[in-house]
């Protein structure tokens, strides 16, 4: 669905190359987590795919087409696209932010705006909150608007730079959720950037452990990881040990399960 073909990105004034030499396939219908320490390349490597940023050898095929050469309008707008910072337009209403994106792909203005409303059901939100400005919402409010805003135009490819970032743990655990049963509900090919290797953990079907100039250190499910750690380096960032343990339902309780599904406790 996409393929990353030896891509290389130096950005110019910069002594280091942001991405050497990467390479990476990502199947249809899955969620692929691109994971790792900050200025590793991620956002970079995100961009590639929708042609916000060229790389400088190697080449990016999306849906079997090398995009080098392509529209990249065209491209642009058959893929959705969860900025790292939001990017909320702030001087137009969270319907305005959402509906200007069903408008570019070709919608009607009665139609995006009932379209708009769907989306922030879709993510949770109560659609009267679609009059209010990006700044009168709260941070898990206008991160969800951000998710529904990449999903608006029905793309079959989803980008999303660290949707969750700017959250707390609680708000963001309710976000983790919505990205779950989107995972559920749609067909969509996710490639989803974050620091985090829980979130990785959570919604990766596959993850992709990245070191510096997006060098890959690993890939994986979460289980490969947990199991067999490619190199002491990766078992300390995925938590060495303490990861042995997992959290599991069971009757109505959580219990911390091993990993040879031994249950060495009950939570309170
Ligand atoms: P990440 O998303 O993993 O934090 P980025 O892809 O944003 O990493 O950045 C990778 C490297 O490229 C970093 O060293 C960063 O400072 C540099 N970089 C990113 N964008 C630019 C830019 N527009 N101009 C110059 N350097 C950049
Ligand atoms: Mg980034």
């Amino acid at each position: 669905m996409i393929e990353f073909d030896n891509v290389s990105k130096t950005y110019p004034g910069s002594p280091r190359p942001a991405v050497a030499g990467f390479s990476h396939r990502v199947h249809r219908g899955t969620t692929t987590v691109f994971v790792g320490p900050s200025g590793c390349g991620k956002t970079t490597l995100l961009r590639m795919v929708n042609r916000m940023v060229s790389p400088d050898s190697g080449r990016v095929l999306v849906r079997g087409e090398d995009i080098g050469g392509g529209d990249a309008v065209g491209l642009r707008r058959s893929i959705g696209y969860v900025m790292q910072h939001g990017g909320l337009l702030p001087h137009r209403t969270v319907a305005e932010n959402i509906a200007a994106v069903a408008r570019l792909s070709g919608a009607g203005r009665v139609a995006a705006r009932e379209r708009a409303a769907e989306m922030l059901r879709l993510v949770g939100l109560d659609p009267a909150l679609g009059s209010r400005y990006p700044t009168e919402l709260s941070g898990g409010q206008a991160q969800r608007v951000g998710v529904a805003r990449g999903l608006v135009a029905d793309p079959d490819i989803l980008l999303m730079d660290e949707p969750f970032g700017a959250v707390d743990p609680v708000v963001r655990r309710g976000l983790q959720e919505e990205v779950l049963a989107i995972k559920e509900s749609t067909e969509t090919t996710i490639l989803m950037v974050t620091h985090d290797i829980d979130e990785a953990f959570r919604l990766g079907d596959e993850i992709v452990l990245l070191g510096e100039g997006g060098t890959v250190q690993q890939v994986g499910s979460a289980e490969d990881f947990i199991t067999s750690p490619a190199t002491e380096v990766v078992r300390e960032f995925t938590g060495g040990d303490a990861r042995l343990l997992s959290i599991r339902e069971h009757e109505g309780q959580q219990v911390l399960v091993d990993r040879d599904g031994r249950v060495r406790g009950v939570l309170e």
